[in-house]
């Protein structure tokens, strides 16, 4: 994957190396520790993260069970992936669901991360899954965000409920999930306004709409190509709204995934999906351990 093609080569060149060794000495596996610290500082994972990372795998790594083993080289290796997909989140965190439906989900992020082409892509990827979903046009204030879903919503035979963009977005949100229930629709995904930063005024309007629809989901939309940003931004929705789970946009880009590698751990809330292309069937759900082996080739 592009976004990971950078630590993806460096890591392989560093495990080349100790692969090839028949023994390992403790100073084999510092060398190689330092190697991989550099390599997950320079994608841009958090220094914190790393500094974790690195300690945890060190504890593992330097033990006499390693040093004694045939294959140290590549016993480490495992030990490697092992703790990058339990920092990625361990297991893959489904979509919560509603006893009761419809599943409300809410669609949170800065303007220009993704959130409505993601909006479109989650409603084809429910529609696979033979659900029904509506998609609600809340927000009001990027010129064309409403006419964009639409436009997506065509394209791939979903309804899309909006007031146009003179209404409340709370409104909005209330009523179109008033539709859902009418047309028995069994998700609901609420696309709302995101902001160039994160500012007060928005935070309180995505605050009232929770309040108001009650969401299963409130998923983050982040745009992994905003590197070390991109975490900042996790942190301060998930302070403010609690979320459910992430979304990482853009791992088709050719900038440093190291966002995707710290946001699991600086917010504790797991990636669910990764979207990696403009189409819009260009998303995942996120599996830590196959992105693990894909980061460690
Ligand atoms: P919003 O302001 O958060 O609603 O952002 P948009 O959904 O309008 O997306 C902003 C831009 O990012 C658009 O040009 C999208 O086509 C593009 N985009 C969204 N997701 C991806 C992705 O996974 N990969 C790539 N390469 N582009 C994406």
């Amino acid at each position: 994957m592009a976004a990971f093609e950078g630590l993806s080569n460096r890591l392989q060149n560093v495990f080349g190396k100790l692969k090839g060794k028949g023994k390992v000495s403790e100073n084999d596996v510092k060398e190689a520790m330092r190697e991989v610290r550099l390599a997950l500082l320079e994608a841009d994972v958090n220094f914190k993260v790393v500094k974790d990372f690195i300690n945890k795998v060190k504890e593992k790594a330097i033990g006499q069970e390693v040093m004694k083993s045939f294959t140290p080289g590549m016993v480490i290796i495992d030990i490697v992936n092992k703790e990058l997909t339990s920092l990625m989140g361990e297991t893959h965190s489904k979509l919560n669901k509603s006893n009761k439906p419809p599943t409300v989900i809410m669609m949170a992020g800065l303007q220009g991360a993704g959130k409505t082409t993601t909006t479109g892509k989650l409603a084809k990827y429910l529609q696979k899954q033979n659900h029904k979903p509506l998609l609600i046009a809340a927000d009001i204030y990027r010129p064309a965000a409403i006419k964009q879903l639409q436009i997506l919503g065509e394209q791939i035979d979903t309804p899309v409920f909006s007031l146009g963009d003179k209404a409340n977005p709370v409104e909005i949100a209330k009523q179109g999930l008033q539709q859902a229930k009418e047309n028995h629709n069994d998700y609901v995904i609420i696309d709302t306004a995101g902001r160039l930063h994160i500012d007060e005024d928005l935070m309180n309007e995505l605050k009232d709409i929770k309040e108001t629809v009650k969401p299963d989901e409130v998923l983050l939309v982040v745009d992994s190509m905003t590197g070390q940003d991109a975490v900042n931004v996790a942190e301060s929705f998930n302070q403010q709204l609690e979320l459910t789970g992430v979304v990482l946009t853009k791992l088709d880009g050719d900038t440093r995934g190291g966002a995707a590698l710290s946001v699991k751990a600086v917010t504790g809330k797991p990636i669910k999906f990764a979207a990696m292309g403009e189409k819009i069937d260009a998303l995942e759900p996120f599996y830590p351990d196959r992105m693990a082996s894909r980061i460690l080739g």
